[in-house]
């Protein structure tokens, strides 16, 4: 039986080997640190948290709290190590990151199917391999995959507009209308003179995130954050993702002095993307700050914009849902790299691509994860390839299939558990 090559120790790679150690296949585990380093890791341990010590949310009222659930039933040493290393952290999943980190190291290590090889990899393997190199993926390694791929199919950073669910979106005063009466398919935010400069007051006076060099070259190529057109000039928004030309606002019967557009983000038409809104306001100041446009007062965010520094694969045209390169049967790709986001996701899709990559070298059918479950949800996402215009995604209840009926709220989060709860068990029957 083949050895699988893994790229990568971190989150994805280091959950992906445990998978396949613990089925029994064996595994040649590739981390490059400390020989060499990266921008944001400081130590040499498998699975570093970068930033952030927080798994996100414990409970299955969220999509990342029942990713967690389907992990633990999947047998996930990032889970094992978390629950081992957890603090107190209210209703959230915080870890000890040096607990953590040393659990995951140790168990790898240990293992008598995982060589581990501290050596960076420059290009890819033949045979069985799964990349798993993370946002930060080597310079080397990154430009062996643009050789791959071509360069229109490789990324180096984000530039995240939010996500906002539909049923929190006011219609009352949003309105659907494309530009010069071309079709429907927007949902616009009217706003008033008034209205408008408080908005951009609002973003003048947020907190933001630090800027790094790097950015500057992002905002050079003409991906500006919001913040940074208003600190251009006041008007300068009004001008630019905010203008309102083409547009009536059906109450007034006039055209509003700005307007925030939402472009359509699922084929569902659960989710919907604030256009042009890339940003480095911090968390909480998105959420207070686009509650102020009118119609967003409620908006459920299921995810907030961001700019940064992020090595990613344009998925839904290269990736089948078994997370294999659709050009080639033993390449797979895990983590952060195939537009998932969040140190979870991350690890959920380094879990799948292990599995799969396992099944692929003793000779079993590869497992496509039920699209009802978190894990399926997610990866039936990143691998959509009618999708256009392909940007990072945390796992959320708005990428989830419907449920009969007409439950909302709490009951609607709890009744999608359920479902996926009962899915997974039955799809884990076939992995074993
Ligand atoms: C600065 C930053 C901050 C982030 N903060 C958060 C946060 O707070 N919360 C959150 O949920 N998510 C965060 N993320 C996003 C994401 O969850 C993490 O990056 C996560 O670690 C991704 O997991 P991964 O396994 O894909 O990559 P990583 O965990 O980065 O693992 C990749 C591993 O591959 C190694 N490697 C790279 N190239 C090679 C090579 N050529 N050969 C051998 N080894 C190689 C690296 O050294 C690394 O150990 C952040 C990302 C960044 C860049």
């Amino acid at each position: 039986m083949d050895c699988v090559t893994v790229i990568g120790a971190g989150l994805a790679g280091g959950e992906a080997a445990w998978q396949l150690a613990r089925h029994g296949v064996s595994v040649r585990l590739h981390e490059m640190r400390p020989t060499r380093a990266t921008e944001a890791h400081h130590t040499d341990g498998f699975a570093e948290l970068v930033c952030s010590n927080s798994l996100r949310s414990a409970s299955l009222e969220t999509a990342i709290g029942l990713l967690k659930e389907e992990m633990r039933r999947l047998g996930s040493l990032i889970m094992t190590a978390a629950d081992a290393a957890q603090v107190p952290a209210g209703s959230a999943l915080a870890v000890d990151r040096h607990i953590f980190s040393d659990y995951v190291t140790q168990a790898l290590s240990t293992h008598p199917l995982v060589e581990i090889r501290r050596e960076e990899l420059q290009t890819l393997p033949a045979g069985p391999t799964i990349v798993a190199s993370g946002p930060l993926t080597s310079p080397a390694l990154s430009e062996q995959l643009r050789q791959l791929f071509g360069s229109e199919y490789l990324y180096f950073y984000d530039a995240i507009a939010p996500v906002i669910t539909t049923e929190s979106i006011n219609t009352d005063i949003a309105f659907r209308a494309s530009r010069y009466d071309h079709g429907s398919d927007y949902l616009n935010c009217p706003m008033s003179r008034e209205q408008y400069y408080q908005f951009v007051e609002a973003i003048l006076a947020a907190e933001k995130m630090p800027e790094k060099d790097f950015e500057r070259a992002i905002y050079f190529e003409g991906c500006l954050p919001i913040e940074e057109m208003a600190r251009r000039g006041k008007d300068t928004l009004a001008f630019g993702p905010l203008k309102p030309v083409g547009l009536v606002d059906p109450q007034t019967g006039a055209r509003p002095h700005a307007v925030v557009q939402l472009r359509q983000d699922d084929r569902a038409g659960t989710l919907w993307n604030m256009v042009g809104f890339q940003t480095k306001m911090t968390y909480p100041e998105q959420r207070r700050i686009f509650r102020m446009i009118p119609g967003l007062e409620h908006a459920e965010f299921v995810r907030l914009g961001s700019l940064h520094r992020n090595t990613f694969i344009d998925s839904p045209r290269l990736l089948r849902p078994t997370l294999q390169f659709k050009e080639r049967d033993d390449l797979f790709f895990a983590g952060q790299m195939i537009g998932v986001e969040g140190y979870l996701e991350s690890a959920a899709a380094g879990l799948l691509a292990g599995l799969n990559a396992g099944r692929l070298v003793t000779g079993a059918p590869l497992l496509i994860a039920p699209p009802t479950t978190s894990l399926g949800a997610m990866i039936a996402y990143v691998t959509n390839d009618e999708r256009r215009d392909f940007q990072p995604m945390n796992t959320n209840y708005g990428l989830f299939p419907p449920l009969p009926g007409r439950l909302r709220g709490r009951e609607k989060k709890a009744a999608l558990a359920e479902r996926a709860l009962q899915d997974l068990a039955a799809w884990k029957e076939k992995i074993t």
